[in-house]
């Protein structure tokens, strides 16, 4: 029985790390559309984007780790067909070596992540570039002077981090958003206030309620499209797949052919606990959704439960945030300590919805990760 991951990115090299793990000794392929091993994104709009971290911290392995347990690594390689009756993925010629190959298999892993939307604002608008993989962190970085202008489309986690990192290293940044406060669909008006404060206090022009024109990003040496993501199930569509915004996978993160899986910014999961359908696009998930996929790929059954969760840092603040405030909303926020977070305090908020925590988080209070975790589904 062999298995094939498409997708060598954090979810895919997870995936084939829990395989091994459990014990698994037929063969895995794991192709990959980056030159680059599997990596994780995080400290690309973080230490890595500020020239702190070296770019090995980042690999979920190094090269001699799949070599030790036979995984068949096939990177710059872009599957470009999956034929579900003959069990095949085909792929496109690797670069400088090719040939396309159909890759066998019994069963599939779907791990192809997401894409940058970009923007179209016409010509006369400076260089603009998005922030998904390390060569656009490095040319990213490359941009970072002291006085160098950027502007960045899209106030959400990218963006922000990617104006924290950037102020860091003393660029000037423009901040543009539509909606009237950065994260305001994720964090309500009461907590995306207090990221609006963050970043004007640390000198960001945030233009809010704005839809950014070319006209803004004249002066701009550099523009940083941040306007999110879209899932990239092309493969997936075109093999037959269900798909809605994402693979479509059930509890256990099977897609609608059983023999194949879908985890990570990819999949679309029917979740047990929330009620509803949710597609993640957090490092956490990538992981633990991979776990549990391989370990159904052997025959686990097992359903995917653990509720969402991420973590940001920007500037000195760090936070954590479990749980996923549903589509109608919240009844109130609860926040416990001070929100004056250029001050350096620290506080948790719990997001209540009839009478229970539908979501909750801390910033810079590290010893409340579990309580915070634990209160999610809790009465309050
Ligand atoms: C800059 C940045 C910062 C982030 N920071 C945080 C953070 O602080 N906290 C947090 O929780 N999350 C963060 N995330 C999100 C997190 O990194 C993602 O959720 C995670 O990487 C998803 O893993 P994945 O394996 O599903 O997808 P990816 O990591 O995107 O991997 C998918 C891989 O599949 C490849 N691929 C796609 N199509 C094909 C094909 N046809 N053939 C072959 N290969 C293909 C892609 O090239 C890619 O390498 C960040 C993301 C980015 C971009």
């Amino acid at each position: 029985m062999s298995i094939a991951i498409v997708g060598a990115g954090l979810a895919g090299a997870t995936a084939a790390t829990e395989l091994r793990k459990q014990g698994y000794r037929e063969p895995i392929t794991l192709i990959g559309g980056e030159a680059h091993l599997p990596y994780e994104r995080p400290p690309l709009s973080k230490g890595y984007l500020m020239g702190r971290q070296p770019f090995e911290k980042a690999l979920v392995h190094d090269r001699g780790w799949y070599d030790e347990h036979g995984i068949e690594l096939m990177l710059g390689t872009r599957a470009t067909a999956i034929d579900l009756e003959r069990r095949t993925v085909q792929t496109e010629p690797a670069a400088g070596d090719g040939e396309s190959r159909a890759v066998r298999f019994d069963q599939l892993l779907l791990a192809t992540g997401a894409t940058p939307r970009r923007l179209d604002l016409g010509d006369g608008v400076g260089p603009m570039v998005t922030l998904r993989t390390v060569d656009d962190s490095d040319a990213l970085r490359a941009a970072f002077r002291p006085g160098a202008r950027m502007a960045i489309v899209g106030a959400g986690w990218i963006g922000l981090e990617a104006a924290s990192a950037a102020r860091q290293s003393e660029v000037e940044v423009t901040v543009f958003e539509t909606a009237e406060l950065p994260l305001l669909r994720v964090l309500g008006p009461e907590l995306a206030q207090v990221v609006a404060e963050l970043h004007r206090g640390h000198g960001v022009d945030l233009r809010l309620g704005t839809r950014v024109a070319p006209a803004d990003l004249v002066g701009a040496d550099l523009v940083l499209a941040a306007v999110g993501v879209t899932p990239a199930i092309e493969l997936a569509e075109a093999a037959g797949l269900a798909t809605d915004d994402g693979v479509l996978v059930d509890a256990r993160l099977r897609a609608s052919d059983p023999r194949v899986y879908a985890v990570g910014d990819i999949a679309a999961h029917d979740h047990p606990v929330l009620g509803r359908r949710i597609r993640v696009e957090h490092w956490d998930t990538a992981i633990r959704q991979a776990r549990t996929a391989a370990r159904n790929l052997l025959g686990a059954e097992e359903p995917y439960t653990r509720l969402p969760y991420f973590f940001t840092d920007q500037y000195d603040m760090g936070m954590e945030y479990v749980g996923s405030v549903g589509p109608d909303g919240y009844d109130r926020v609860d926040i416990e300590g001070s929100t004056d977070v250029l001050a350096g305090h620290a506080f948790r908020a719990f997001w209540v919805k009839d009478g229970t925590v539908a979501a909750a988080m801390h910033v810079n209070d590290w010893d409340a990760s579990r309580v915070i975790r634990e209160s999610v589904g809790a009465a309050r």
